[in-house]
């Protein structure tokens, strides 16, 4: 079994999932008393959100890059960031790292594609929706990202800032992604990425007519495997 390197903490509220589900997943396979072995650093996500803020992605990546890098020197064969946004300067925090990146977005292409999907609605922070990473890596796989207008994406945007990474859940913001979730299904999307690992707090299979992807839930199971493909 390989060591997983994890930046995590961004928010913590959605780093906890990882961790119980990539214990999970070791135990299934191993069982008995096999649990992950994983390296977690957990940053103060104040300090990465305002860098986020101010466009400061420079800075952010080397933070980044620079703690996979000592996440390496701990053990870590691998490095995950336990975030969707982050994923903006993949390529260059794992260069900075020096082992490799397990892709979040790799993660989530391969059930959207086993769904038989190739056009979905992507929701996420604004840098997520708009700044084109996120779509043009689900685009290597052969799906097709659409995103809310830009009402909507105000709205996506400030609920996972004011509510959801501060741990607050309001049913009125629940209604408001419901409706957004229905207009991006009104545009031919036909499943809907959660591209932001808090919103499963917020949105969860049932709230709305469309499949939901979530993609924390699905990049843990996914760093797992790779963990525990040599067994
Ligand atoms: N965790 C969120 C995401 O998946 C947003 C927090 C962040 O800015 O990193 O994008």
């Amino acid at each position: 079994m390989k060591t997983i390197g994890l930046l995590g903490g961004l928010s913590w509220e959605s780093t906890v999932p990882y961790y119980r589900i990539i214990n999970e997943a070791v135990r299934a396979q191993l069982g008995g008393l096999h649990s992950a072995r994983i390296v977690l650093y957990s940053f103060d996500f104040d300090e990465v959100a305002a860098l986020q803020k101010a466009g400061e992605w420079d800075a952010s990546t080397r933070l980044l890059g620079q703690t996979g890098a000592a996440l390496k020197a701990a053990g870590a064969d691998c490095i995950a960031i336990c975030t969707n946004t982050m994923h903006r300067h993949a390529a260059e925090i794992e260069q900075l790292a020096g082992i490799p990146l397990l892709h979040i977005a790799d993660a989530a292409a391969g059930p959207i594609r086993a769904a038989g999907l190739r056009k979905v609605g992507l929701l996420g922070t604004r840098f997520t929706m708009e700044d084109r990473f996120y779509q043009d890596h689900l685009l290597l796989h052969g799906i097709e990202a659409i995103v809310p207008d830009e009402a909507g994406r105000e709205i996506v945007h400030r609920v996972i800032y004011e509510e959801l990474c501060q741990g607050i859940i309001r049913a009125e913001s629940r209604t408001a992604y419901q409706a957004i979730v229905a207009a991006l299904a009104a545009r031919g999307a036909e499943g809907i990425v959660l591209g932001c690992t808090e919103i499963p707090m917020l949105l969860q299979a049932g709230d709305c007519a469309l499949p939901l992807f979530d993609t924390g839930l699905i990049h843990a199971g996914y760093i797992a495997r790779w963990a525990l493909a040599d067994h």
